[in-house]
């Protein structure tokens, strides 16, 4: 009876696998003609000025809106348009609606573009930066692209040479989810950023935990060495917030402040009609 519950448990898992893989070559699939379905859509969450509360910018996040499953999270779908190589193909359209869409704002704030490691190092790519910006006609400085550490080890001399040639396109370069990952603090000398965003992971509870505290105020500490601004991530309570003030982190983002939406919805801030408006009112 075991031996035969025991071949019942492996085929159920065999089965789940199955499932599993051909649940990843649909999605993969599926990721390849999403754009051209509609199916994708950005959202923006804005990034604000510690001190004042005043927005600064928005960064772009994607949405999958999957014709039979839903939403589809970005952590499930961009490691797989990674690995297909589809993330070419979206994350041109990412940066061209993103940066359409920030040309056509009355009020010049920025607009911050996540952008993978297989784009990075795919040729053309700043060939196609450039191409998007004049296109638009976004001024460079407004846009931000945000890279994590990981998209730079792959080939380090070919990733420096790509950020200096966007760079050189007038574009400010930010180190995303700084403190995961790899973190070797020598690729901030070694690569030209111009910030650095600390992840969500280290600024929530960064109020009750004293670990927490003293990482926060060693990256902070480390951003006014390097002369590098430092926006901390995923800040959800006012408790955090008051400690990022008093640490004097320049800027923020999280669902305290605002959480991702459509640009619409946030139409009093990219038209400055309110641009003295504030996300929140500052104690
Ligand atoms: P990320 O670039 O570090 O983006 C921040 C993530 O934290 C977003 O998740 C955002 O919705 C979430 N977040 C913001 N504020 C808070 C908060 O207060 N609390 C919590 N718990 N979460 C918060 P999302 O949108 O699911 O994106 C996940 C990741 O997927 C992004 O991390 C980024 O690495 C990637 N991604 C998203 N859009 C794109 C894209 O257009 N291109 C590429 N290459 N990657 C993208
Ligand atoms: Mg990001
Ligand atoms: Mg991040
Ligand atoms: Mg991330």
């Amino acid at each position: 009876k075991a031996k035969s519950e025991g071949r019942g448990t492996y085929r159920f898992f065999e089965a789940r696998l199955g499932m599993q893989v051909r649940d990843r070559r649909m999605l993969e699939h599926d990721l390849r003609h999403a754009v051209a379905r509609g199916e994708m859509q950005l959202v923006y969450q804005p990034q604000t000025d510690v001190q004042s509360g005043a927005v600064l910018g928005f960064e772009v996040l994607l949405r999958w809106h999957h014709s039979d499953r839903g939403a589809v999270p970005p952590s499930l779908f961009i490691p797989i348009a990674e690995e297909s190589g589809a993330i070419l193909q979206i994350g041109e359209w990412v940066l061209r609606e993103a940066c359409r869409e920030a040309a056509t704002w009355t009020n010049p704030l920025s607009v911050a573009v996540n952008v993978s490691a297989v784009q990075v190092h795919a040729s053309h790519f700043v060939q196609l930066v450039h191409e998007v910006l004049f296109q638009t006609g976004l001024k460079p400085e407004r846009l931000e692209i945000e890279i994590t550490e990981t998209a730079l080890i792959r080939d380090p001399g070919r990733a420096q040479s790509t950020l200096r040639q966007l760079k050189a396109l007038g574009l400010r370069i930010a180190m995303d989810d700084f403190g995961t990952g790899y973190s070797s603090l020598s690729n901030l000398r070694t690569y030209p950023f111009d910030k650095i965003k600390i992840d969500g992971s280290f600024v929530r509870s960064v109020d009750e935990n004293e670990q927490t505290k003293a990482i926060v105020r060693s990256v902070l500490g480390l951003g006014r060495g390097l002369g590098l601004p430092v926006l901390a991530e995923g800040v959800e309570t006012e408790a955090e917030l008051a400690f990022l003030m008093s640490e004097s982190c320049q800027s923020a983002q999280g669902y305290l402040m605002g959480k991702p939406a459509p640009i619409d919805q946030f139409s009093a801030h990219t038209t400055g009609v309110n641009a003295a408006m504030q996300t929140r009112q500052v104690a």
